[in-house]
């Protein structure tokens, strides 16, 4: 059998490792092509001796080089590339099939692009790529005859759940009624309110039930992760936003559903390791081992349900708006969002002032349509300097 070629976006972060994992569990079927990361060399030189790709790609230009040292040194023939261009070069080389976009916020945006417009099949993580070019990115993919499967675990579960003709027909036709995301509630669903304010990174970090970067976890804290999730489901399987419902569920068992017209719920449940939706992803039509451990329902006591609590979860509101208002306004909504994580993992500012960040600066940044990349990535820059000045102006006045 002719071994697929892999490329990983983002291979040194918490979804890379995991893909690696998956992959070196069946090395007749698949080869690793392509590795990159952001600027961390070690990282990554340490993949390319164990993995041994053709390519190498570094997001920052010195990293790169330094990497090709390294490599040199050790006698290894990796071919290094840098910057957005050596990214979106990996991402479309004929010898891949698959890439998976595993990097994390909107620098992912540019080379999952490419891998749509190369026609690959694109094993979606980077799910701020999705919420920032929505329109753009499905109409790449089916030109381009593409091929989308979702990595998000809770994507991964509703795309299980649906018969494969959804693609070509939609959901109506295969009679969905709605579609239902579930999410753990993170580390503070509980947390009295007035506590919220001193909560530190290391607690945000601290998720109950799954282990993932540090962005991503707080996202998760906040629910702005579920916020861009529903964005992200809106794009992916044409479903409006009234007919998505967003459900807490404690245990992260259920890693969501699809209601029928017919009254049917059909949920994807396994143990919260994203080994599975990577393997199924990978693998798909057919199934693969993952590593992840197997569900014993005998050790499962119960499964909870509540709704959403939003004056806990404000972020999940900002993003439904988000949604409601169209064109770039989830741009502005992410970049927000990302500046004010970034800022809050710095200490420099509060927990609580993350929705308030992203709140001011969809008041102050004007959304348009979106017609190209350029609009996007304009609007992208805007948010993120009126989200600073927020950030800069506040700074002071912290203790
Ligand atoms: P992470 O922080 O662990 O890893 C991020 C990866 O992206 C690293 O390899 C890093 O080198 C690379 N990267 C970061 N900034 C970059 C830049 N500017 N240019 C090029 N590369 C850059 O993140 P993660 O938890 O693996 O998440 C990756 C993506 O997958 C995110 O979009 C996240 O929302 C999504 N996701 C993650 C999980 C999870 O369990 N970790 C689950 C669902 C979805
Ligand atoms: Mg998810």
């Amino acid at each position: 059998m002719r071994r697929i070629g892999v490329a990983i976006l983002g291979a040194t972060g918490s979804i890379g490792v995991s893909t690696l994992d998956v992959l070196q569990r069946h090395p007749e079927r698949f080869r690793v092509v392509a590795l990159t990361a952001h600027r961390d060399v070690e990282s990554l030189f340490r993949q390319c001796l164990v993995y041994e790709p053709d390519y190498a790609a570094m997001a920052d230009t010195n990293a790169a080089e330094q990497l090709q040292d390294r490599l040199r040194s050790v006698g290894r023939s990796v071919e290094v590339l840098a910057g957005v261009e050596g990214l979106e070069r990996v991402a479309a080389l004929p010898e891949v099939t698959a890439v998976m976009a595993a990097i994390v916020g909107a620098a992912g945006l540019p080379p999952t692009l490419a891998a749509a417009r190369a026609g690959k099949r694109v094993l979606l993580a980077n799910k701020e790529a999705l919420v920032m070019a929505g329109p753009l990115f499905m109409a790449a993919v089916r030109e381009h005859h593409a091929e989308l499967l979702p990595i998000d675990s809770e994507h991964n579960a509703v795309f299980q759940c649906l018969p494969p003709t959804f693609v070509a027909e939609g959901l109506d036709a295969v009679g969905v009624r709605r579609v239902l995301l579930t999410g753990s509630g993170g580390p503070f669903r509980v947390m009295p309110l007035d506590r919220l304010p001193e909560v530190t990174p290391e607690q945000a970090c601290a998720h109950p039930n799954w282990s993932m970067g540090r962005k991503i976890s707080v996202d998760s804290a906040t629910m702005m992760n579920k916020g861009l999730e529903v964005i992200e489901a809106h794009w992916l399987f044409g479903v409006a936003a009234e007919r998505i419902e967003v459900v807490i569920h404690p245990q992260s068992v259920i890693h969501s559903m699809v209601e029928y017209q017919d009254g049917s719920v059909l949920a994807q449940l396994g143990n919260p390791d994203m080994r599975t939706p990577i393997a199924h992803a990978l693998a798909w039509p057919q199934r693969l081992t993952s590593g992840a451990a197997f569900l014993d329902f005998t050790q499962i006591a119960r499964l909870e349900f509540t709704a959403p609590d939003l004056a806990r979860f404000p972020c999940l509101t900002l993003a439904f708006a988000a949604l409601a208002a169209g064109g770039t306004a989830p741009v502005i909504l992410n970049a927000a969002n990302e500046i004010a994580v970034q800022a809050f993992l710095e200490r420099r500012i509060r927990y609580t002032d993350i929705q308030a960040v992203v709140q001011y600066t969809l008041e102050r940044v004007n959304k348009r349509p979106i017609t190209s990349l350029a609009d996007i990535l304009d609007d992208d820059t805007q948010a993120r300097s009126v989200a600073d000045e927020w950030v800069v102006a506040q700074v002071g006045g912290l203790p």
